[in-house]
């Protein structure tokens, strides 16, 4: 493997874009065996990445913490859709890339999906998030402003409807 190469690999497996990766070491999309193929490269290779060790997390059925096992890598999940690329596009300044694995709880057995993506997305849909926070709590002021000024008016027109 000369570095070019490799470096084009790393950067496919970064981005978990197994279209990239399979065209690069020639697996068949259509085989059966694709997708098993790419989690257990990929798993070899997050585990060559991260000196060995797997995230630690939370199983959200039954609260145990554990470093499950990835079951499943989902390859159709790299973009939510056509129709939010502006919106990531907006907030992050270029279209989301995530990827959905399915993993299984080794304490009660559930399954469960998790998301891996580059923290600026986290960060810019969490500022989005307190943007309109701060927007609903600003209308939601003014639009109390608005009743009062209306319940204000149908006082002063009842007054006037009563003494003529
Ligand atoms: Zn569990």
């Amino acid at each position: 493997m000369d570095d070019d190469f490799k470096r084009k690999l790393d950067n496919a497996f970064g981005e978990g874009d197994m279209e990239l990766v399979a065209e690069m070491l020639g697996w068949d999309e259509d085989e059966d065996d694709y997708e098993e193929e790419f989690d257990s490269t990929i798993a070899s290779y997050d585990n060559h990445t991260r000196g060995g060790s797997s995230l630690k997390m939370e199983c959200p059925h039954c609260g145990e913490r554990g470093e499950f096992k990835v079951q499943k890598t989902l390859k159709s999940f790299y973009h939510w859709s056509p129709e939010k690329v502006a919106y990531f596009e907006d907030i992050a300044g270029r279209d989301i890339s995530f990827r959905k694995r399915i993993k299984k709880c080794t304490f009660c057995g559930e399954t469960f999906q998790t998301i891996e993506m580059a923290n600026e997305f986290l960060i810019a849909m969490m500022k989005d998030i307190q943007t309109k926070e701060s927007l609903i709590s600003k209308l939601s002021d003014e639009n109390m402003k608005l009743k009062n000024i209306i319940n204000d008016s149908l006082k002063v027109l009842n007054q006037i409807g009563s003494n003529s």
